[in-house]
């Protein structure tokens, strides 16, 4: 049994990397000190006292606050049933999820015939079984001086690098060398916020690559 902190949980469609267009259920979890000056989540960033509401206030948030409940795996299983949700595929994101140990979620899951999925930054070493699907998108030299560990790209089953500039494939590359991932490992860039620039560079070096590229179809679609 293992408490998590809990920002939110919602039903919808997995828009980036090799999950694309799968039904899943997002579980959002509290908490980051990565500080990426880009980030889309900052409400998930604290975990103040003051913000602690009840699962059911947390169950029913229509829009991004820093409000989180405490629920333990068992909590959160009966939630996807209680909801109603159909998805079969969780994504548990953040925040930094791995702050957490990830084994007695994902293990309950699994065992009542859900496939699990993290998205992790890379600065935290991953507790979860080997089943679950690893995207890791490793933050390179951030605010919170959180350096990404090795373990956790040879554990990737995919990256997923954001990306605007040269600078930022030229990271990515750098990481690679430093941190090697495995042969299978698939390789996203992401185009930061859907600029042209960005969208451009990354077709470019995907091409030049044979890598991947992920373009966040939630954000194209209009969906959370
Ligand atoms: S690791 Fe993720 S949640 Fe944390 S600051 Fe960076 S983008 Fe935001």
């Amino acid at each position: 049994m293992n408490t998590y902190k809990i920002n939110e949980i919602f039903e919808t469609i997995q828009g980036e990397g090799q999950y694309t267009g799968t039904a899943s259920i997002f579980v959002r979890l509290q908490g980051c000190p990565v500080g990426c000056s880009w980030c889309d989540t900052k409400q998930t960033w604290e975990q103040l006292e003051s913000d602690k509401q009840s699962l059911s206030n947390i169950i029913i948030k229509t829009s991004d606050s820093p409000t989180w409940c405490d629920a333990d795996e068992t909590i959160i299983y009966n939630t996807f049933v209680e909801q109603g949700y159909r998805a079969k595929h969780v994504v548990i994101t953040g925040g930094e999820p791995c702050m957490f140990d990830l084994n007695p979620l994902c293990n309950l899951l699994h065992s009542k015939g859900y496939t699990t999925q993290i998205e992790t930054s890379g600065t935290f070493e991953i507790q979860a079984p080997d089943q679950t699907w690893v995207t890791v998108s490793p933050k390179i030299n951030m605010k919170g001086g959180y350096p990404v560990l090795a373990s956790c790209m040879l554990r990737a089953n995919e990256i997923k690098h954001p990306i605007a500039r040269q600078t930022h494939v030229e990271e990515l590359e750098q990481l690679l060398i430093e941190a090697p991932v495995k042969q299978n490992t698939l390789i996203y860039l992401q185009p930061i916020s859907q600029k042209t620039s960005a969208t451009e560079l990354a077709i470019e070096t995907c091409k030049e690559k044979n890598w991947r590229l992920s373009v966040q179809v939630h954000k194209y679609i209009g969906i959370s």
